[in-house]
């Protein structure tokens, strides 16, 4: 018998654990009663919710001591926080990594586990199909992966999920990259072997509801590229060297002109808005190399991604 590890963020989700639980034991005895036999381990990561999850937590491990098991986090670390724990502590022969809110359909554990077993692949990802989305967050969604795309070696595809479905040493790679900022699509697309997508119906949460605003998703697009990608420091040193080849022209032109046909006083307001537009240049690509040394600080400081509170 195989045991698959099955790692749960949870941050302030108190209506939708025991549901996800049911609905999972549904699956696998479904399965079991069909197939191979698997034996699932629950790993649930209390994100530091405020609310009742980690007694719900509890007792779904008092009740089920063998299989069911959490970690609980002294503060919200985040997701990404979150599944690298789980992906540390998890202990069984394949791992998958799955929301609570049901998004993420247990249905398809039993494809996964087939493909995963069956064909040469060590990762089996999700990509969602059509979600009700409001149109903004659709096509920002749509441009960020066009972006990182462009920008970094690490290939993205649009929509896939966290949920995926790893092999053993998948996630002893995985776990072997250490770095404080984790972009978790970036890293495992970029610890390679063969991973397998298939698709399904994207659909609404079964309770509660989301905790990513617009602005979160969009910063986080931001850590994505920044992680993935040094482009957007050489787009920097390009757009600061054309501007200074630009200035250098002009200069010419400036000096030449006034030693031919004399200085009028005029054309200060177009001499101002160059200023401007250099001084603009100039803070932008500081911004962007700051963007770089934060992360370079941060990784410095050697901080743990996550205190953990409590562990069964
Ligand atoms: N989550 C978490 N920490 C956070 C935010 C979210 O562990 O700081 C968990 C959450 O409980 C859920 C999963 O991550 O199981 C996905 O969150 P959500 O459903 O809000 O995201 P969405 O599905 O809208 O992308
Ligand atoms: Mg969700």
């Amino acid at each position: 018998m195989e045991t698959i590890s099955l790692i749960v963020p949870c941050y302030n989700e108190q209506e939708s654990i025991q549901l996800f639980f049911e609905t999972v034991e549904k699956v696998f005895h479904q399965m079991n009663a069909e197939t191979k036999q698997y034996q699932p381990d629950y790993l649930f990561i209390n994100d530091g919710s405020s609310d009742d999850t980690i007694k719900i937590i509890r007792e779904l491990h008092k009740a089920h001591p063998d299989n069911v098991h959490f970690i609980s986090f002294s503060r919200n670390f985040g997701k990404e926080a979150a599944m690298a724990a789980g992906l540390r502590n998890a202990k069984g022969d394949y791992v998958a990594l799955m929301d609570v809110d049901l998004q993420d359909p247990p249905e398809l554990l039993p494809e996964m586990l087939h493909i995963i077993n069956t064909e040469p692949y060590d990762c089996v990802g999700c990509i969602q199909t059509s979600r009700k989305q409001n149109p903004i967050r659709a096509f920002l969604s749509a441009s960020f992966y066009k972006v990182i795309d462009s920008l970094s070696d690490v290939k993205i595809k649009p929509n896939v999920r966290d949920y995926r479905l790893m092999t053993r040493r998948y996630v002893q790679a995985v776990n072997e990259l250490t770095e404080y900022n984790r972009f978790s699509k970036g890293i495992f697309s970029w610890v390679g072997f063969q991973t397998k997508y298939i698709k399904y119906q994207g659909r609404e949460r079964a309770a509660g509801e989301t905790h990513w605003s617009m602005f979160q998703l969009f910063e986080y697009s931001i850590e994505g590229i920044v992680d993935f990608s040094d482009a957007p420091l050489r787009i920097a040193t390009f757009v600061g060297g054309f501007s200074c080849f630009l200035a250098m022209i002009g200069i010419l032109i400036v000096v030449v002109r006034a030693l031919f046909f004399g200085d009028a006083v005029a054309g200060w307001p177009s001499l101002v808005s160059i200023i401007l537009l250099m001084g603009g240049i100039q803070l932008f690509c500081l911004g962007i190399v700051g963007k770089y040394i934060g992360k370079i600080y941060l990784e410095a400081k050697h901080r743990p991604q996550y205190i953990i509170e409590e562990q069964e």
